[in-house]
């Protein structure tokens, strides 16, 4: 903003940090995000009023359920096993979720999403790749069900960097029910920024940016946010070092004894099956390797995450000395 601005009552000399006044953090943001989304836009070739900016996809989540959601009278469709915030959301704006089990591939089951479906159903998240399942869900599939039951169709994009195929921007942004969720929290290694993003029709884009907090995004995230867009080559180095230590550790775990199956992996994690779960997961956090107990979603499962080759070479031992 130029000229003499008088009219926030913001503190017109500066910040208390000299080393951040080219930052102008005296000043608020930008509540529309423009020059971020015209930069993002530009990288993903999609145009800005498609995009929008949220404080991680969590906010996008919380957003969409209440924008679309009335508490206590609609519900929303969830595909398990998969992904806990949207429940986590969904239970705090007092709004019913109706779980629908994915099918032995954990792919959609239309039958029973359709024996599921309630009139007052508003929304339906489906996470692809889905996490912990690792797994891509059918492309054309998440389109019919888009087409079939008219609702809203969030399909989370957090791991998409990390699959060989799949994205529904282009979808996004030429159908009326589709958002596609995204993220700077895993491939591009800011998830301590917390931002994240979606992209979809410009009438929902609108009501985002009615209903979000006016000023979501704040000064350091743009500016991170752009310095990274700046940096997409280092993007992708990330990506072929994640997916190389992803290949690495999916050939190591099916030679251990003792796991009895791992499942193949789109994403930058991995889901494997021991017979004692439980009891794995607490030796290994003694031994301080931390990772997740997935068993209470699907039965016997741990899921890792991809680390460095130091990492995942000390995971690997520990793994090796408790089974
Ligand atoms: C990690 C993750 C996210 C990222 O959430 P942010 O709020 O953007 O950090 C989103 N969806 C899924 C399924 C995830 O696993």
């Amino acid at each position: 903003m130029e000229g003499v601005l008088l009219d926030a009552n913001e503190n017109s000399f500066g910040c208390v940090i000299d080393a951040f006044d080219a930052l102008e953090l005296n000043r608020y943001p930008d509540p529309s995000h423009k020059t971020v989304r015209e930069k993002l836009g530009g990288y993903l070739n999609v145009p800005y009023e498609n995009l929008f900016i949220g404080v991680g996809s969590d906010e996008i989540i919380d957003l969409v359920v209440r924008i679309f959601c009335e508490p206590a009278v609609d519900s929303v469709m969830i595909l398990d096993p998969t992904y806990g915030m949207y429940k986590v959301v969904c239970d705090i704006n007092n709004v019913k979720t109706i779980s629908v089990p994915l099918d032995h591939n954990y792919q959609i089951d239309f039958q029973k999403v359709e024996d599921s479906l309630e009139e007052n159903t508003k929304v339906i998240f489906i996470c692809s790749p889905n996490n912990p399942t690792a797994n891509v869900i059918n492309k054309d599939s998440v389109l019919e069900l888009a087409q079939k039951t008219k609702r809203i169709i969030v399909i989370d994009e957090a791991y998409v960097d990390f699959a060989e195929e799949f994205s529904l921007t282009y979808e996004a942004v030429q159908l009326p029910n589709i958002i596609v969720l995204r993220t700077f929290s895993k491939i591009w290694g800011l998830a301590g920024v917390r931002c994240g993003y979606c992209i979809t029709s410009k009438e929902i884009i609108g009501h985002l940016y009615k209903v979000k907090a006016p000023y979501n995004m704040n000064k350091l995230t743009s500016a991170v946010i752009l310095k990274a867009l700046d940096n997409v080559d280092k993007k992708e180095e990330l990506k072929d070092k994640i997916i190389g230590q992803r290949e690495f550790l999916l050939s190591e775990l099916k030679k251990i004894n003792g796991v009895i199956k791992v499942l193949p992996s789109q994403t930058n994690f991995i889901l494997f099956e021991v017979k004692e779960p439980k009891d794995v997961y607490k030796k290994l956090t003694a031994k301080g390797i931390i990772i997740r107990d997935r068993s209470s979603q699907i039965p016997n499962s741990l899921r890792v995450s991809v680390g460095t080759e130091n990492e995942n070479i000390k995971f690997l031992e520990e793994l090796r000395n408790v089974l």
